[in-house]
């Protein structure tokens, strides 16, 4: 049995969902569990109907809700000649709960309804999806993912509670005949039923859950990508595809900020020893990047940016120096805003941290730290991870640039830059 998992790209139009098609008629023996992402950048308009939700800004939902539901249809409309498709009928009652449950008043809770209503980005793809493979000869059988995928009750961020999850889904994820299982990714719920959601980008997590309790022997994601790159092609043109990965090379690229795979992905996988390919949906037959328990000798440097980046410098206002109490307290801030730190470093008098430039958390943190230290901060910065670094890959990312900090480990080198300017 195998794991794919189709992302938001993959399934953005009715092109791409045929296309969908053409690649698990390659597997027609096999059983594969589907797991897919909202289409296209559903998820980002259900954020912005949620903000206006949230904000009683009627029309400004409403708005967003008319030009989803057109978006979906549009979709349905050219993969569906029979105006009586059940597809139709399917697709309706997911609209139609989603207005009702923007009908009531928001809750007190923000991240609560935001759970309640993101969800609909991937139970309509689902829909849509397993509707068209059926239709197109595959048989296929939907599952609703929150019926076994069981977590606590952090919203937007649920953790999944492995052991019950387990057993509900080696219950419910059982091939009776039919080839295909289609389900949503990046959604769970509560004991009590309610909607939670793994995280933004979390669908890669979720094909790493299923294929983990379901010991499935391999995962693959369908990207618009070829596979794993050592650079994002934004930044560099001589990029080279990893055509292999180690688990840890894996973990430490996706942490660190390559965004192709989610970080929580590979451990899961790993503790069962299950493969994972990436692989370009546009090119089925092309391999892509193999991650798994594999060790080679060349070891191929990977380059991550992360651009608008911000440094920021804490002092004791007594000219103490930074003490066990002082981290305490910088991480509590910190900890209290949600703000993230990409990297950090001390020194007997400062405390030094890199943050994305989040505008809303940036000032909530200053203002907070401003109570108790001295706090310096500059903007416009860039953080670069070399991993398996050398001095000639250093020099290509310093041409023109500053060099504001360091941090040198054995395979990784981070480099945090400004523009000569
Ligand atoms: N649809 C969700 C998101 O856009 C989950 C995913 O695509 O992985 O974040
Ligand atoms: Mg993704």
């Amino acid at each position: 049995m195998f794991v794919f998992k189709f992302g938001g790209a993959s399934v953005k139009s009715a092109e791409a969902v045929r296309n969908i098609v053409n690649i698990l008629q390659r597997f027609e023996k096999s059983e594969i569990v589907v797991v897919v992402s909202a289409m296209g950048k559903s998820t980002n308009a259900l954020e912005r109907i949620i903000d206006h939700y949230a904000g009683n800004n009627r029309e400004g939902w409403d708005a967003e809700f008319q030009s989803l539901k057109a978006y979906h249809y549009e979709i349905i409309n050219s993969l569906f000649e029979e105006e009586d498709h059940p597809v139709y009928e399917g697709v309706a009652a997911l609209f139609e709960e989603l207005s009702r449950r923007l009908e009531k008043s928001p809750t007190l809770n923000y991240d609560f309804d935001y759970d309640q209503v993101i969800c609909f980005g991937e139970l309509l793809s689902s829909t849509i999806i397993g509707h068209y493979l059926n239709r197109a000869a595959l048989a296929t059988r939907w599952i609703d993912v929150r019926r076994s995928l069981k977590t606590d009750s952090q919203w937007r961020e649920a953790r999944v509670d492995w052991e019950l999850s387990s057993s509900l889904v080696q219950e419910q994820f059982s091939f009776n005949g039919e080839k295909i299982l289609i389900t949503q990714g990046f959604l769970g719920s509560t004991i009590n039923d309610q909607s939670t959601s793994l995280g933004r980008e979390g669908s890669d997590y979720t094909a790493a859950i299923l294929a983990f309790m379901l010991k499935a022997e391999s995962v693959t994601i369908w990207k618009d990508v070829p596979g794993v790159l050592n650079a994002d092609p934004k930044y560099f043109d001589d990029t080279v595809l990893l055509e292999k990965l180690s688990y840890l090379d894996a973990i430490e690229l996706a942490y660190y900020g390559t965004s192709v795979i989610h970080p929580k992905t590979i451990k899961p996988l790993q503790n069962k020893n299950i493969n994972l390919h990436v692989r370009s949906f546009m090119d089925p037959d092309a391999p892509g990047t193999l991650v798994g328990n594999l060790s080679y000798e060349k070891l191929t440097p990977s380059f991550i940016f992360k651009m608008d980046q911000v440094l920021i410098r804490v002092s004791p206002l007594d000219f103490s120096f930074i003490n066990e109490n002082n981290l305490e307290e910088i991480f509590g801030f910190l900890g209290k805003h949600g703000m993230k730190i990409n990297l950090m470093q001390n020194s007997a008098i400062s405390f030094k941290m890199i943050v994305n430039n989040d505008k809303r958390r940036l000032r909530l943190v200053v203002d907070d730290l401003e109570k108790k230290f001295k706090v310096a901060y500059q903007t416009g910065l860039e953080l670069v991870t070399i991993r398996y670094f050398d001095q000639s890959t250093i020099e290509r990312v310093m041409i023109n640039k500053e060099l504001i900090m360091e941090q040198r480990g054995v395979q990784n080198i981070e480099l945090l830059l400004r523009d000569r300017g």
